[in-house]
């Protein structure tokens, strides 16, 4: 069972930043309005994610790191949302296989912290600890007990890049949450709780937001929001581009290719413009399941969702060439 854990995690913990990603959207889903996160030789060494949110009484926190444990089911009707969401009470199971992790919360409201300790996957008992209402996890030397995943890791500063990307896209979606991100002792990032043009000003650069065009689409339960690099923004490089469905980050051919086609269909010539983008829409007409890291999607109507997207954005971009 152990190695069968192992074995999972590697589909779910490429790396580092697949790690980071499981335990900010934890933090997100407990409602935070506050999260740290602390790095060292790019995640590899240390992984911590402090937040403020609603917190794990003691008795669940062995739950918390059981494999299909997961306090986010209720109801069979839930059971829908959730199979469409990719909820799956596997993160955390996962990383405590595969690495020394400490899981530590008070719950609001409660005068008391506990904390569990988990080393190659095996629990240790709960006790006492000292934390402010909210959680901590931490995790320590990834992949310590797996050698040969390890050995697949890049240079630290590869691997720092993904969890610093990761960190963007989960901050970018969440302007109204605070966070805070720190490598090696430093502090890399600092975002105050703000609007999302002030969030996207801080992540894409303020001359972004200063000459971006807004896009505001809506149409049979789709709606298109955020920016677009207006036609004259000259700095747009391939990494500017989010695209978020439902809120999550994805990478997703359709779109791309549909806002691509947009810009080339004013300006005549190809280039990789710079967005951030947020297409909302009923989570019946997505598929989040397709990959288990949930970075790529399957719309079920993808010819009606690029035709959308391709207008919204063509939209704006052909009213100030016009
Ligand atoms: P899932 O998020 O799919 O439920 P996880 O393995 O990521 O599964 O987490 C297991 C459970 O641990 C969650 O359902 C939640 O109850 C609890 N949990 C994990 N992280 C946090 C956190 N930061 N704050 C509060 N509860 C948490
Ligand atoms: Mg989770």
């Amino acid at each position: 069972d152990h190695l069968v854990n192992q074995i999972a995690a590697g589909e779910v913990v490429e790396r580092p930043a697949s790690a980071l990603k499981e335990m900010l959207e934890n933090s997100l889903d407990a409602g935070a309005g506050k999260i740290s996160v602390d790095l060292a030789q790019g995640g590899i060494k240390l992984i911590r994610v402090t937040d403020n949110g609603s917190g794990i009484a003691p008795d669940d926190l062995p739950l918390a790191l059981d494999r299909h444990a997961t306090s986010k089911i209720h109801s069979l009707s839930d059971l829908e949302s959730v199979a469409t969401l990719g909820f799956r009470g596997e993160g955390l199971a996962s990383v405590a296989s595969v690495s020394r992790l400490t899981l530590t919360s008070r719950p609001q409201d409660s005068a008391h912290a506990h904390q569990i300790v988990a080393i190659d996957g095996t629990l240790h008992p709960v006790e006492p600890a000292a934390h402010p209402e909210g959680t901590s996890v931490e995790v320590v030397d990834l992949y310590f007990n797996t050698p040969a995943r390890r050995k697949f890791l890049k240079s630290e500063a590869t691997e720092y890049a993904h969890c610093s990307a990761t960190f963007e896209r989960i901050a970018l979606a969440h302007p109204h949450v605070e966070f805070l991100l720190r490598h090696n002792g430093k502090v890399v990032q600092r975002l105050p709780a703000q609007t999302l043009a002030e969030r996207i000003g801080a992540i894409l650069g303020r001359d972004f937001v200063d000459a971006a065009l807004t896009v505001d689409a809506e149409a049979a339960g789709l709606t298109l929001r955020g920016l677009v690099a207006s036609p004259t923004y000259s700095k747009a490089s391939r990494d500017a581009q989010y695209f978020y469905v439902n809120g999550r980050f994805v990478r997703d051919k359709l779109a791309q290719h549909a806002i691509r086609q947009a810009f080339r269909d004013v300006l005549h010539h190809e280039r990789h413009p710079c967005y951030a983008l947020f297409l909302t829409l009923p989570p019946e007409g997505v598929d989040v399941n397709v990959h288990p890291t949930k970075i790529e999607v399957r719309f079920r109507e993808s010819q009606a969702i690029h035709q959308f997207v391709f207008h919204g954005v063509n939209k704006v971009l052909a009213n100030t060439v016009a």
